[in-house]
C-alpha cells in the first residue's frame, strides 16, 4: 500500500525545489501556502492529495515559476490581519502600509464620529482596516479602476463592513467639490518613477500600471491631489500619504507649498520613510 503520507512530502519537496530552481526567495513558504489553499490542511497535517488536487497544485506552481504573484494565485492576502481578496487589475496590499493603519489609530480615538476619505483606495484595504478600528466612523473609499473596485465590494462583503466606494478620479478637481468637512484624508497614491517603471520586479509588472506609476518624478499624484483635496479638508482635518522611501522632502515641500502644517514623516518597520501628514491649517 502507499504510504501517502510520505508521498505527500514528496510532492512538497519536488515543489519546494522546482521553485528553488526557479530562483523564487521563500520557496517552502510559497509552496506551503498553495498546498494549503488547495487542500484547506495546515501544510504539516496533509495526508493526502488528490488528483484533482495534483492538477490545480500544479497549474498554481507553473504560475508562480512564470513570475505571477503568489498573492494573485491564491487569490487573496492578508493586510491588517484581515482577509484580502486579489487578483489582477487591483495593487496587492503590501505590510509597509500597515504602519499608515497604525499611526490613524494612534491619532484618533476610535469612538470618534470621523469624516474619512481613501482616495486611490484599490482592493480598499485600508478603508476596510480603518472601518475596523473606527465603527463609527464615516469612511468613502475613491478609487478609477473597475476591477480595483470590483475587488473593494468583495472585500467589503466578505468582511461585511459599512463603507462606501465610489467611482472617480482623484485627479479631477470637479469630483472633488462632492466631498466637504472631512477629518482626515488617506491616500496610497501610485507613486514610482519613470525610471522604476522600467526595472520593476517581475512580480510587481503583473500589477496594473495605473495603480504604481506616479509620472516622471512619481510625484505627479502628491502634487495635483494636495491641491485639489485641501478644500474638501475641515480646518484642522489631516492629510496623511504613504510615500516611496526617497520621496519625504519632496512631499513634505508639497504640502508646506499648498500651507499644511505640522508636517510630519514616518517610517515603516523597515525604518524607511513611509508616510508624510499634514494638518489642514
Ligand atoms: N509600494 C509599491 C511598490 O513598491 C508601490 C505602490 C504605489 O505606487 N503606491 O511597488
Amino acid at each position: 500500500m502507499v504510504n501517502r503520507a510520505l508521498e505527500c512530502k514528496a510532492i512538497r519537496t519536488f515543489h519546494v525545489e522546482q521553485f528553488q530552481k526557479a530562483g523564487i526567495p521563500d520557496s517552502a513558504f510559497e509552496v506551503n501556502c498553495i498546498l494549503e489553499q488547495v487542500t484547506g490542511i495546515p501544510w504539516h497535517s496533509i495526508r493526502e492529495i488528490s488528483p484533482e488536487q495534483r492538477k490545480q497544485i500544479n497549474s498554481m506552481i507553473q504560475r508562480r515559476i512564470s513570475g505571477e504573484p503568489l498573492q494573485y494565485i491564491l487569490g487573496e492576502w492578508e493586510f491588517y490581519g484581515m482577509k484580502c481578496f486579489v487578483g489582477k487589475g487591483v495593487l496587492i496590499p503590501r505590510p509597509d502600509t500597515e504602519c499608515l493603519i497604525d499611526l490613524i489609530a494612534q491619532k484618533f480615538r476610535s469612538s470618534e464620529k470621523l469624516n474619512i476619505l481613501d482616495l486611490c483606495t484599490g482592493s480598499g484595504c485600508i478603508a476596510l482596516a480603518l472601518k475596523k478600528i473606527f465603527p463609527d466612523a464615516e469612511i468613502t473609499g475613491v478609487d478609477c479602476s473597475p476591477e480595483a473596485l470590483a475587488y473593494a465590494e468583495k472585500n467589503k462583503n466578505y468582511h461585511g463592513l459599512d463603507v462606501q466606494l465610489l467611482r472617480g478620479d482623484v485627479l479631477d478637481a470637479a469630483f472633488a467639490k462632492n466631498f466637504n468637512s472631512v477629518d482626515l484624508i488617506v491616500s496610497n497614491p501610485p507613486y514610482l518613477t519613470s525610471q522604476e517603471m522600467q526595472t520593476l520586479q517581475t512580480e510587481v509588472s503583473h500589477e496594473p500600471a495605473t495603480a504604481l506609476y506616479g509620472g516622471s518624478d512619481g510625484l505627479d499624484f502628491y502634487r495635483n491631489m494636495t491641491e485639489i483635496w485641501k478644500t474638501p479638508l475641515k480646518s484642522g482635518g489631516m492629510l496623511l500619504y504613504e510615500i516611496g522611501e526617497q520621496q519625504a522632502v519632496a512631499v513634505s515641500e508639497i504640502l508646506l507649498s499648498q500651507n499644511f502644517q505640522n508636517i510630519q514623516v514616518m517610517q515603516d518597520l523597515a525604518h524607511h520613510d513611509r508616510i508624510v501628514s499634514g494638518d489642514k491649517i
